[in-house]
This record gives structure tokens, C-alpha cells and sequence, in this order.
């Protein structure tokens, strides 16, 4: 795959980019090597004290940034700059709870020792991030790794270069030495080397199944630290007592975030028979209203998806469905012209084997379920093999906690929609992967959880080597 820009709204090549080849992988592997022994000493608070001048700067430049993502991939310009500051509210946050989260674990001491649980990091953690949140992917990685004292080794989406370097270079206007946070520019084809050399510690992927499959197999052979962020098909349940309004208002926006191209963007909606119509029927026709054109366009509403091959995945997969039998409520169809850009979509009477009922369809295609009741709603959103996040409309507090149990996710959200924030764990179970991102658990990922007991020690402090 070429690594290149190439707008998605327009389908022109903007520029081209030559990958690293042998040498500069091998310079910048020796480099993080280096920098990862002089970081990795520095105090918590200077190296959270860098992620917040990053923090800084993404305030600062969020426009800036926001263009580049639009222009690379082709997300909504608000949505862009959006990112830009959530990005700046991650990496606040790890600077503020950096010391906190590090901070060994006293578990006995006595005049002569101390039992403790210590956090140590781990070494140049690789990167290998999707193009889709391109700069909240990749903060929500490495303010975190970084903070904890590991350095690290970016392999981003060959659609978003620049979004990568811009990376690079925003840690590095905010102080980070030298070697600490680097962007490779290289194909998937490199990956594999890389998880093989011995100064990478540990990889984390953010990407389809494919891609995490292959990559747990090499981190696996090589016996190293994984975290997978996968796919989802997140169900979107609406029961008997649920706010109507705010159901479908919800569901519409839950499935379009990104012009669809969101690993929680809710994609299989199921409703209670009792209301089922009157939902379809209202979220049909909003979704049927939605303005589709150019994402810097702050009046539009969907944009283009991100590259030719997804276009032509979404419209396969809308097209094997209609000929398992689901019927097209609205859209159904590319938009002609140039960029990627296909209709909202709603497909009815979905079987299970058809492709938008049991797979990730990465485009505005929502697939309605009608079932009897919330039995049957628990029973068919947990019938996937994804589970990253779920969300549920119903007024019914019972229901409510029986629903954020039972609903087999990384995440659960009654009368709400899913979403990210770095107060929280973030990840999935089943084919949707598996350790977290985010909170003290995200951060945790990639050290040495380490037990230091200390006895028999000498109490005169001018025992003490260095004294
Ligand atoms: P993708 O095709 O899997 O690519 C993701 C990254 O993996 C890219 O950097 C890609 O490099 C690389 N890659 C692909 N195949 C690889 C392989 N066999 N070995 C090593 N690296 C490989 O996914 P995408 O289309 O960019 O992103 C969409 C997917 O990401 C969706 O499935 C979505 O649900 C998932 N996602 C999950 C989360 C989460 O947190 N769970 C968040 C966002 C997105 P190239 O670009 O060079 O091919």
C-alpha cells in the first residue's frame, strides 16, 4: 500500500511519501533504544510535564490539526478539531495522574524493609494505529506510555502520513528528547521484523481483526506484551419504556459519528416489536434527510468515506445483504461523482448470515432487528462474535442493570451512546480484542508490574552505600 494522501472527498493525490527503508528503520530502532535509557530515569513529573506542553499545543493548533485529518481521511472539519482537543484532554489527564498512577504500592514495611508493588517501563513500545481516529488513536497510546516512562515506535495508516509526522513533531515541540517518540514510515509487511527485534518490548494494534490476528501471532512467536482494539458491531438496543425522541436522535448519531467509521459506532439496531415501527419509521427518515458533501463543510453532515477499497467494501457488503433478503429502507447506493462518498443507509429484515448482521460494516449503513422482547433484544445483540461496546434505551431501572451486566462488551451504556473518555477503561471482549486503553488500566498495559520485598536491612541511615 502506497503511503500517500489522497483527499477522500475529491480523490486526488496530494503527496506522495517515499517509505523508510532498511537503514533508517535500523537508525531509528538504535535511537529508541538509546532515548528509552535516559527517559525511562527521568523523574514521573518531567515526563508528564512534556505530555502537558503537548496538551498545550493541541489546544493551540486544533484547527491546524483538524485540517490535516480531514484533508487525510476525510472526518467532518468540527469533528476534526474536536479530536484535536480531545486529544489535549487525554494528554492533561496523564499528566495530572501520572505520579498517582505510578506511585509503588506500599504493602508492609518494618525498620529493616518494605514490601511493595512498583510500576516500571518496559522499553519502545510499536504502534500499529488505524487511520480512522488518526490523532486520537495515537495519543490515547502514547500519553500514557510515554508518562510511564516507555518510548515509542509509531506505524500509523499509510492513508495518513501526515497526521503521523505531525505526531512526531508535536512530541517533540513539547520537549520529548530525541528518539522518544518516533513515526516510521513503513508498510504492514514491516510490522512482523519489528515485533522480532529485540528492542521493541511490546506492541499494541488499534485495526481490524485481520490485522490483530496477524499481529498477536508475531508478538506471540516472539513471547512479547500485546494489546488488541479491534472491530465491533455494537448493538443499539431500544426496549419497551425508552424516550423516543432521545432513542432515535441517539441512534442516528451513534451510527454516523465519522461518516460510520468507528469501531463503537452503534451498527445493529434492535427494538422491541411494540415500538418497532414507529422507531423505523423515525429513524429512516432522518437518516434518509442527512447531508452528505465536503467535510470541510461545517453544514455537512456525512463526508466521504476514507479510501476507494472501503467505499467498495461498504457497497459489497450493502450488496450481498440485499441478496440474503434485507430490504433497503433508504440510501443503498454510492454517490456519483468524485470521493468516496456513499448514501446513509437502512436495511430491514437483515438475516443473520448476511453480511450487515455479522460483520463490521465501516460506512452509514444501519441493519434494524425487530424481536419480541428484551429477552430476545439480550439474546441477539450478544449473538456476535465482537464486543466492544453496547447501548441501550429504556426508562426501566431494573431492566437497566440487568441489561449493563448481562450485554457481553467492553463497555455498556444505558440511554446514551457509546463513546471514549480517558477516564475510563477502553477495549473488548471476544473477537473485539483484548487489554484496555485509557484510565490507570491503559497505562498499566505496558509496564513491569513488579514485587520489591526488602528485608534485613541495615536501620542506621549512615549504613547506606552512597552515604
Ligand atoms: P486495518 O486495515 O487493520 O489497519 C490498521 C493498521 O494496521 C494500519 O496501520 C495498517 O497498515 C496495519 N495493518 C493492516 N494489516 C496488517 C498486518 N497484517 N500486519 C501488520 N499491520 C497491519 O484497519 P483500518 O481499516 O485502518 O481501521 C479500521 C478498523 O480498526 C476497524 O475494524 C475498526 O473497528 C478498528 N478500530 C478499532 C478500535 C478499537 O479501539 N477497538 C478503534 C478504531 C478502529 P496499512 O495502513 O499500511 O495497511
Amino acid at each position: 500500500m502506497a503511503i500517500e494522501t489522497v483527499n477522500p472527498a475529491t480523490g486526488q493525490r496530494v503527496r506522495t511519501f517515499e517509505a523508510d527503508g532498511t537503514a533508517a528503520i535500523e537508525a531509528k530502532l538504535a535511537l529508541a533504544q538509546t532515548a528509552f535509557g535516559d527517559w525511562s530515569r527521568r523523574p514521573v513529573a518531567e515526563r508528564a510535564a512534556v505530555v502537558g506542553r503537548a496538551a498545550e499545543i493541541l489546544d493551540t493548533e486544533r484547527q491546524t490539526f483538524g485540517r490535516l485529518m480531514t484533508l487525510e481521511m476525510g472526518k467532518l472539519i468540527g469533528a476534526a478539531e474536536q479530536e484535536a482537543e480531545k486529544c489535549a484532554t487525554g494528554c492533561r489527564y496523564y499528566a495530572q495522574k501520572g505520579e498517582e498512577f505510578l506511585r509503588p504500592e506500599l504493602v508492609a514495611e518494618s525498620p529493616g524493609g518494605r514490601d511493595e508493588i512498583a510500576f516500571q517501563p518496559l522499553g519502545a513500545v510499536l504502534a500499529v494505529m488505524p487511520w480512522n481516529f488518526p490523532f486520537w488513536q495515537v495519543i490515547r497510546f502514547a500519553a500514557p506510555a510515554l508518562v510511564a516512562g516507555n518510548v515509542g515506535l509509531l506505524k500509523h495508516a499509510s492513508n495518513v502520513p501526515q497526521c503521523a509526522l505531525a505526531i512526531e513533531d508535536l512530541f517533540r515541540r513539547a520537549g520529548a528528547p530525541v528518539g522518544v517518540f518516533q513515526t516510521l514510515l513503513i508498510g504492514s509487511d514491516r510490522v512482523g521484523a519489528l515485533i522480532a527485534d529485540d528492542r521493541v518490548a511490546a506492541v499494541t494494534v488499534t485495526g481490524s481483526e485481520a490485522a490483530g490476528r496477524s499481529i498477536a501471532a508475531a508478538a506471540g512467536g516472539q513471547l512479547k506484551k500485546s494489546v488488541l482494539e479491534l472491530g465491533g458491531s455494537d448493538p443499539f438496543l431500544v426496549l419497551g419504556s425508552a424516550d423516543l425522541d432521545r432513542a432515535v436522535a441517539t441512534a442516528v448519531k451513534a451510527r454516523i459519528v465519522n461518516s460510520g467509521q468507528s469501531c463503537i459506532a452503534a451498527k445493529r439496531f434492535i427494538v422491541v416489536d411494540a415500538i418497532y415501527d414507529r422507531f423505523a419509521e423515525r429513524f429512516t427518515a432522518t437518516m434518509g434527510a442527512l447531508t452528505v458533501g465536503d467535510p470541510m463543510d461545517p453544514k455537512t453532515e456525512i463526508g466521504p468515506l476514507a479510501t476507494p477499497a472501503i467505499l467498495d467494501e461498504v457497497a459489497a457488503q450493502v450488496e450481498r445483504s440485499v441478496a440474503a433478503g434485507a430490504k433497503v429502507l433508504t440510501g443503498g447506493r454510492r454517490v456519483a461523482g468524485p470521493g468516496n462518498f456513499y448514501l446513509p443507509t437502512v436495511l430491514a429484515n437483515v438475516p443473520p448470515a448476511a453480511p450487515a448482521a455479522c460483520q463490521e460494516v465501516f460506512g452509514p449503513v444501519a441493519a434494524l432487528f425487530r424481536v419480541a422482547d428484551t429477552d430476545g433484544a439480550i439474546a441477539l445483540a450478544n449473538a456476535t462474535h465482537f464486543g466492544l461496546g453496547a447501548a441501550a434505551f429504556t426508562r426501566d431501572r431494573g431492566e437497566a442493570e440487568r441489561l449493563a451486566r448481562e450485554l457481553q462488551a467492553g463497555s455498556v451504556f444505558i440511554n446514551g451512546m457509546v463513546a471514549s473518555d480517558a477516564r475510563f477503561p477502553f477495549g473488548g471482549v471476544k473477537r473485539s480484542g483484548y487489554g484496555r486503553e485509557l484510565a490507570r488500566f491503559g497505562l498499566h498495559e505496558f509496564v513491569n508490574i513488579k514485587t520489591i520485598r526488602m528485608a534485613d536491612l541495615p536501620t542506621d541511615p549512615a549504613s547506606r552505600a552512597d552515604s
